[in-house]
């Protein structure tokens, strides 16, 4: 959904007829989620919502408390991760449509949604709401999922524009990286949301970048947002993200949204009225915003047509919690599962077990409701321990034992963002602090669950983090599982060897003291509505699993280069040293061992990839050269499944330091048994090109490069060269 001429036509009319007071009015919060309306000519408050992961409940409008009615139930969606690790563009697409459609079903205009941050180290607290350490796959995935979410009439907002990788200090980090790793990692998928997707609006985040904070950063609002990549929505800050009145008002910054209920003093309210009327701010600076947001508005079909109301004859409605939108959480749920490690065929279980043992809190806990502004309040949510006893029914018998113990959430409270701003607008997680008491309890209910699992022949261990660990507002310390899980599951293995292990989190844990011993391997995300019944669908062998990780999995946090080069979590100034070497571009390029790689899933069948070839064509004198690889791939085992073929593109003899090999191109597809299907993938060679520092340009080398196709960064099956001539 781009913004049309029509829609520039109707903005202006409007803007004409606007007051100054009434187009201050309309670019700042009048209500904690809405701007102020101007019911004289039609122009509605802008009512905005928090995503991703569904409509966020309703707040009081000036007040951070939930209204609390019935009405504001939702359809739970798969965070971010899992619609990144399903690598499937159509359930992204699906997955945009529910948003959006809930969205509008709930009369909100703007859904704060996708968050499209790179997860550059595994500890940031917001690493579930992101897609992937890789800009491609982010890239990909999101676009269809802005494209759902806009053919309801309803805006996504990308977030946090821009390099707002930690939660530390998020409200005054400044973030100095060099412009190669801003163009090849950190700018390609707010890039596509703008230039491939139309996206309508995007949040300007609350760092700084070189010294400059996000919501006053000409450079980056300006410069490349609208002028490279032609952005014609309207920014939006992100909530407090503006500190100052003329420092935001003559940047490419239209509303300023706050956590405050002062809304007369914001700085986009009395203050720029004020420095308006002093001469300080041309009035022309306040029309280009006022201008911005009604072209959205207009877009949105919100504005009167004709001087008659559109709304209602041809704005969508929306709908919430329908069934399809159930429907497409649990696909979605289902193709994000990624199963890490599945030795001597221990998965799928038997349907027939007389008995199972379901050991750990994450069995038994819904996760909708945490996080942060992704907070929803779920319709409902089908945990683990409910998935498997709706699938397996009543012939058997499970039991369920806690296993560890999850202390009281100390963490967030319900109005935890009313005082979002202060301590510099977020921390590091505080050390697990155990006490005798909890230690003490700790070991009796390891001791219950341990006992029972040496008399199961049948034993799921389900644990990983929560959203105590993954939380806006604050990183991990490290990676490690919290409440003693690993001595559980340690003691586990030994009592029961075929312990099937599954990790519901979203960011990796450290899995160093087990992950060899064991057998069995799931990782989970937080999943949406249907995760349970998703998870024991593929536990059972009804589903094949074909997630892969969007992101690398370190043995530790250290060995990521995010900490071992460059810095992390910092108060002040964090630098990205390690430039364009994030994720498994460094773990690759660098020889460094990791415990699970970039695009790792394994299935219950096997593939077999052979006969890659590989062609450049230019069709048009001024066509860019498109390469396009074929290849067969064939089902070699027993079960239905589906592959993730994964196209990486390495240049070793390049004029410039370039990661061993970066993905250009991925294409999932499904086969039955003995079935050889020809994957095509296709990219322009722009795919190839490289910042140069020099010319201050992306350029495509000329010469060699080598192609890789395979099951994931480092299951590399089948390869050849082209050629990129002068
Ligand atoms: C978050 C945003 C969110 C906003 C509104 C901020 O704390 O960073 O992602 O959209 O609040 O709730």
């Amino acid at each position: 959904m781009a913004i049309t001429e029509k829609d520039k036509k109707t903005a202006h009319l409007l803007l004409q007829k606007l007051t100054l007071e009434e187009k201050i009015h309309m670019i700042h919060g009048n209500g904690l989620f809405e701007t102020g309306a101007v019911p004289r000519l039609g122009i509605p408050a802008l009512k905005m919502t928090d995503g991703p992961m569904g409509v966020r409940r309703e707040y009081e409008k000036d007040r951070w408390l939930p209204v609390g009615l019935s009405d504001d139930f939702v359809t739970y969606l798969p965070s971010n991760s899992a619609i990144a690790a399903t690598w499937n563009r159509h359930l992204a697409h699906r997955c945009g449509q529910v948003l959006g459609a809930e969205t509008r079903g709930r009369g909100k205009d703007v859904v704060l949604a996708p968050g499209i941050n790179i997860k550059r180290s595994p500890l940031c607290g917001r690493n579930f709401e992101y897609m992937s350490e890789d800009p491609y796959l982010t890239a990909q995935q999101c676009v269809p999922l802005i494209q759902g979410i806009q053919e309801n009439d309803v805006a996504a907002c990308v977030k946090h524009f821009a390099l707002n990788n930690q939660e530390r200090n998020r409200l005054w980090v400044n973030v100095e990286a060099e412009e190669r790793a801003l163009r090849e990692i950190y700018f390609p998928a707010f890039e596509a949301a703008a230039k491939e997707a139309g996206v309508l609006t995007v949040m300007g985040a609350y760092n700084l970048v070189r010294g400059i904070r996000c919501c006053e950063n000409s450079y980056l609002l300006d410069a490349v947002l609208r002028e490279e990549w032609g952005f014609e929505g309207a920014t939006v800050s992100d909530w407090g993200g503006i500190l100052r009145t003329k420092e935001s008002a003559m940047v490419g910054m239209d509303l300023e949204m706050s956590i405050y209920s002062n809304f007369d003093e914001y700085f986009f309210a009395e203050p720029l009225l004020e420095a308006m009327r002093n001469g300080e701010i041309p009035e022309e600076v306040v029309d280009a915003k006022v201008f911005h947001v009604l072209c959205v508005m207009s877009a949105l079909h919100m504005l009167k047509e004709n001087g008659k109301s559109s709304v209602g004859k041809c704005r969508k409605s929306g709908s919430y919690n329908a069934s399809e939108h159930r429907a497409a959480a649990l696909e979605t749920a289902r193709e994000s599962i990624v199963l890490l490690k599945n030795e001597e065929h221990i998965l799928p279980l038997s349907k027939d077990m007389d008995r199972l043992l379901v050991v750990g809190c994450n069995a038994d806990t819904l996760h909708a409701g945490g996080g942060g502004s992704a907070e929803i309040r779920a319709l409902y949510e089908i945990s683990p321990l409910l998935g498997l006893k709706m699938q397996l029914g009543g012939n058997t018998d499970i039991a369920f034992m806690p296993g560890y113990y999850v202390p009281e959430n100390q963490g967030q409270q319900e109005n935890w963002q009313e005082d979002s701003l202060s301590d510099r607008g977020g921390t590091t997680a505080k050390e697990e602090i155990v006490t005798e008491e909890q230690q003490r309890m700790r070991q009796k209910l390891l001791e219950e669950a341990v006992q029972l699992a040496k008399e199961y022949k049948h034993v799921i261990f389900v644990g990983g983090l929560n959203h105590q660990h993954d939380l806006e507002d604050q990183d991990r310390r490290d990676m490690k599982l919290p409440y003693g899980q690993d001595a559980l599951i340690d003691a586990l293995l030994k009592a029961n060897p075929n312990t099937v292990l599954v990790m519901c989190a979203g960011s990796p844990v450290d899995m160093e003291a087990f992950a060899d011993r064991a057998k069995a391997i799931v990782w989970n995300w937080y999943a949406g509505a249907e995760g349970g019944n998703a998870l024991a669908e593929v536990l059972l062998g009804k589903v094949n699993p074909s997630g892969k990780l969007p992101e690398t999995f370190p043995k530790d946090f250290k060995d990521c280069s995010a900490h071992c080069i460059g810095e992390f979590g910092k108060s002040d100034t964090t630098v990205y040293k390690e430039g364009i070497f994030v994720g498994y571009r460094y773990y690759d390029t660098y020889d460094v061992p990791v415990r699970y790689p970039f695009g790792h899933g394994l299935s219950y069948t096997e593939f077999a990839y052979r006969d890659l070839k590989l062609s450049v064509t230019k069709e048009g004198e001024h066509a860019l050269e498109r390469v396009t690889a074929l290849l067969y791939v064939k089902n070699t085992g027993k079960y239905r499944g589906k592959e993730i073929v994964q196209l990486y593109v390495s240049k070793t003899d390049s004029i410039v330091e370039r990661p061993k090999k970066e993905l250009k191109g991925y294409e999932k597809i499904e086969l039955l048994p003995g079935e050889e299907k020809i994957v095509k993938i296709e990219f322009d060679v722009s795919a190839l090109s490289y910042w140069e520092e020099k010319d201050g340009c992306m350029q495509v080398e000329v010469g060699e490069y080598e192609v890789q196709i395979g099951a994931s960064s480092a299951d590399i099956r089948v390869r050849d060269v082209f050629t990129i001539a002068v």
